[in-house]
């Protein structure tokens, strides 16, 4: 776990705030699958530490494999639960 630097005056507040970032840094559009570059809506954090974005599609793809690879698994594809395609 690598820590942040504490520069404000209140470590209470600061901690406070790092660990609800930690919790739900949102997936922006900016966000892109590894596997086919559309917005990313399932993000992966590895044991290794390093992070792997998947679309809907994708994300369910390799969705089993993922459950045993990833520490965290950060599943945003609810917000396409309109998708007629879904499942
Ligand atoms: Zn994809």
């Amino acid at each position: 776990m690598e820590e942040t630097p504490h520069q404000a005056a209140d470590p209470l507040t600061d901690r406070k705030a790092d660990v609800a970032a930690a919790l739900a840094t949102p997936l922006t559009s900016s966000d892109r699958c590894d596997r086919c570059g559309a917005q990313a809506y399932l993000r992966a954090t590895l044991s290794s530490g390093g992070t792997l974005l998947f679309c809907a599609h994708h994300g369910r793809a390799h969705r089993d494999k993922l459950a045993d690879l990833a520490v965290e698994l950060y599943d945003e594809s609810q917000r396409l639960a309109n998708d007629p395609q879904r499942g």
